[in-house]
């Protein structure tokens, strides 16, 4: 395929959770794909699956696309001529396309009961053959299907098939052929009257002027069905990609087992969009460039369904943090605090929010951090009550009471002069400087004991900046309170 015509694509979650980052690859490639060839990306609810829609799923998605920077130019919210863009609200037309169909003699009600069904699956099962529904012979007429509703019977529509084989040109997968004999007559319409993902979805893939369709290899066994479809409605065939499947480390399909697997919960977790979209344009994709890293719109201009491989992707979270570690290096300091501020408020943290110079000072001392999570970890600490944190015992007995107490005396000497300290980084660092010199002493050996009175344990920004933000009051209230768990 070539990238020559603009092609429309789009994204049809169903709402049941939070976006997956499976999900999130799927509306990333058709975002690009779009872009790339000047077409117009759409965003789809599919929510017409009444057990496991959830309400509250849809702005969970729409936000974290927005959070990734996968904007729609037309869908839900955004509006288009070719709405509504949920499907429970387009009941109406499927309805009519299902009603054309029966009118055309290519659909037929049935109304066999789930126990029926059963027991006619145990019979091809028992034969060691697939199941298939047979058609019966003669069609139930409108009126009948209306009594057998009222009777209380499940009344389904079902598409007429051909047992002939059915082959799709996947860009990925190559040609993908389902046999004829496993091809049977697949319900469009449900008993509840809503409308399957299969009928909905073609319909209005090709109302909305959908031509390209990418989305998850797990969908392929079902795509025969989408292509039969087309062709009883008179539909031009659009062109197809499945994504390969995303294992985790060990080759499992990637699942909550080992880790968190939803954008949402990278978020939370002080991740970058930036890095999260780099990092996801590589499941499944190569740009066949010697170089990993690109931004979503250096994205735009090397993708190529071309290089869509069919190999299973790894999800490869080590991967993921060192991409995130150098987007962070990468980054201004303004982007930080954007991305922190939007941490910090999906976070409990101790750390004053609102409190922009705080923050900035903050992301300053922090420039190595891996993710936002590493800030907290360090800081956290500072701005708790000074009697709220534990003190860590490992690191009292390595840097205080080990060798005699030799870091308990450095922090009684230091508690005088610090009382009597002008508050500034500078004069702390003399201060500590001329201490050290005097006492022969190697900078960690007086740094440590400090570090450990101030924040219970060996993990803390720079120990000047530390104090500083403590404030005098504070650090010897901290000083104060480890002397006297140790008796001084
Ligand atoms: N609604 C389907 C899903 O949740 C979309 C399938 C498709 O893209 O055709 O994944």
């Amino acid at each position: 395929m070539t990238n020559t015509k603009p092609l429309n694509t789009r994204f049809a979650p169903s709402p049941t959770g939070y976006l997956h980052v499976g999900g999130a690859r799927t509306a990333l490639f058709n975002y690009l794909l779009a872009k790339r060839t000047g077409g117009r990306f759409l965003l789809r609810i599919e929510d017409t699956d009444v057990g496991r829609h959830q309400e509250d799923a849809i702005p969970k998605i729409i936000d974290d696309l927005r959070w990734l920077g996968l904007t729609w130019d037309e869908g839900i919210e955004v509006g288009g001529d070719r709405g509504p863009y949920r499907q429970s609200q387009r009941l109406e037309v499927y309805n009519s396309y299902v009603n054309r169909l029966i009118d055309e003699g290519k659909a037929y009600y049935a109304f066999d009961t789930a126990e029926e069904l059963d027991a006619l699956r145990k019979v091809a099962e028992e034969k060691k053959e697939n199941f298939r529904y047979q058609r019966p012979a003669v069609l139930p007429t409108a009126q009948q299907a209306a009594s057998a509703r009222s009777e209380g019977r499940p009344v389904v529509v079902r598409l007429m098939c051909e047992s002939a084989d059915v082959t799709i040109q996947d860009d990925a997968f190559g040609e993908v052929t389902m046999p004829g004999d496993q091809i049977d007559d697949f319900i469009i319409q449900k008993a509840d009257g809503y409308p399957t993902y299969h009928l909905a979805n073609v319909v209005d893939d090709a109302l909305m002027g959908v031509t390209y369709i990418m989305r998850g290899q797990e969908f392929l066994g079902q795509t025969w069905r989408h292509v039969l479809l087309r062709r009883a409605l008179g539909f031009a065939e659009p062109g197809y990609c499945h994504l390969p499947l995303i294992m985790d480390m060990k080759g499992r399909k990637l699942s909550k087992r080992d880790g968190d697997v939803e954008v949402h919960a990278f978020r939370v977790a002080g991740y970058l969009p930036e890095a999260l979209v780099n990092f996801i344009a590589l499941l499944g994709w190569g740009p066949g460039l010697d170089r990993e890293k690109f931004t979503l719109s250096e994205l735009v201009e090397v993708f190529s369904v071309n290089r869509i491989g069919k190999t299973n992707a790894k999800f490869d979270r080590d991967k993921l943090l060192a991409f995130n570690t150098d987007a962070v290096a990468a980054a201004d300091d303004e982007r930080l605090l954007s991305g922190f501020k939007d941490y910090l408020s999906l976070n409990d943290t101790p750390i004053p929010a609102d409190d922009e110079n705080m923050l900035r000072k903050l992301i300053s001392i922090n420039r190595s951090m891996r993710t936002f999570a590493d800030v907290v970890a360090k800081s956290a600490v500072l701005f708790l009550p000074d009697d709220a944190f534990e003190y860590d015992p490992k690191a009292v007995e390595k840097v205080l009471t080990k060798s005699d107490g030799a870091g308990v005396n450095v922090l009684v000497e230091l508690r005088d002069l610090l009382a009597n300290a002008e508050w500034t980084a500078p004069s702390l660092e003399k201060l500590l400087q001329d201490y050290c010199e005097s006492h022969q002493l190697g900078v960690g050996k007086v740094a440590q004991p400090l570090r450990v009175a101030a924040t219970g344990g060996t993990i803390s920004p720079p120990i000047f900046d530390t104090l500083v933000i403590l404030g005098k009051a504070k650090t010897l209230a901290r000083i104060n309170r480890c002397l006297a768990m140790l008796g001084r």
